[in-house]
């Protein structure tokens, strides 16, 4: 390798750096008490996120694990259950909340790669009326789920399932812009099966903070109050909700280069690591590598400054074209044993 330091993070697309225009915008922002709901720029925030995904309401949240929260709150009560994919960020990845907080069961069903849960599993697990089941109430899907988007028409088959049983629908869609780039989608039309969405804005999107829950405005009102009770009422969001709206109106087709990006390096490290190595969707790619071999091209790659965590490789705006070359020079630099 030429002794040339470079600084690319592929462990995650929440790494992202605030841009100076969005920086601008976050200094420029008009705020209030958003407790009172009297911040301006929150108030366009949320104006923007529900009819982008033409919901009639929205919450700002200072996370999308607070946000999918006050949607299980919002949706169900204590005794309650919902139904979730078995490897679902909701279920698995944000310290069981529901179930710890909310008093709310996981009914989990085995999730396929791609996201879906069987529609007969799903069936089958929502319980009939009888007090000695916990009452089914919601659904919890997932767009994109490990990079992967919902396949097209799967959303709706739940929905009518969903529709037949009496449950009501969620969707995580922490990238769900992801999805409707990757699936030339509006993301409306991917958000229409679900009663509630909620949206990350520090992921690809490249805001520092934020997310928003969108659905029904009793729901969202529901929600205003749970988010309080669970501490996440700020006062001048403005400041923040300023660079999640810069995000939405500014940086949502620049996901489209982080989709090259991880076709592009899936290309280089098949070349590398052959076919079955490598898959990749969206903006991320996944290898499948021993993990010695594995181990050892992480360290190879952290000598040049590439860092990356598990093998779960994700690009974002900060990974730049040029990098692409450094990277795809760095893999190629590595050879196995
Ligand atoms: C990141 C993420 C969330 C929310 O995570 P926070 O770190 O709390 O913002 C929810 N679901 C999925 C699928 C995610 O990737």
């Amino acid at each position: 390798m030429p002794n040339q330091t470079v600084n690319i993070d592929l462990r995650s697309d929440t790494l992202t750096q605030p841009t100076q225009a969005m920086r601008e915008a976050m200094f420029r922002a008009e705020v209030g008490d958003d407790v009172y709901a009297e911040d301006p720029t929150v108030i366009e925030l949320q104006d923007h996120a529900a009819a982008l995904l033409n919901k009639e309401a929205a919450l700002f949240a200072p996370s999308g694990t607070q946000s999918n929260l006050l949607a299980l709150f919002a949706h169900c009560e204590r005794g309650d259950e919902y139904i979730v994919g078995d490897s679902a960020h909701t279920f698995r990845y944000e310290g069981g909340g529901a179930a710890v907080l909310g008093s709310i069961v996981p009914q989990t069903i085995p999730m396929e790669m791609d996201g879906t849960l069987g529609l007969e599993e799903i069936d089958s697990a929502i319980k009939p009326n009888d007090f000695h089941f916990a009452r089914s109430r919601l659904i919890c899907l997932e767009n994109t789920h490990a990079g992967v988007p919902l396949p097209l028409g799967y959303a709706e088959a739940v929905a009518a399932l969903s529709e037949r049983r009496g449950l009501a629908m969620h969707l995580d869609g922490a990238r769900l812009f992801n999805a409707a780039i990757a699936q030339n989608r509006s993301p409306e039309a991917l958000a229409a099966p679900f009663d509630s969405v909620s949206i990350c804005l520090s992921k690809g999107l490249g805001a520092p903070v934020g997310s928003v829950l969108v659905g029904p405005r009793s729901l969202i009102e529901d929600a205003r109050r749970w988010r309080k009770v669970l501490g996440g009422g700020m006062r001048q969001a403005g400041v923040i909700a300023a660079a999640g709206l810069h995000a939405l109106q500014h940086h949502m087709a620049d996901l489209e280069q982080d989709h090259r990006h991880a076709e592009q390096l899936a290309e280089c490290l098949s070349d590398n690591f052959g076919d079955s190595a490598v898959r990749y969707a969206t903006n991320m790619v996944h290898l499948n590598l021993p993990s010695d071999t594995y181990a050892a091209l992480a360290e190879h790659l952290a000598e040049v400054g590439i860092r990356v965590g598990r093998p779960r490789w994700v690009l974002h705006r900060d990974v730049a074209r040029e990098d692409m070359e450094l990277l795809c020079r760095a893999i190629q630099g590595f050879s196995i044993g």
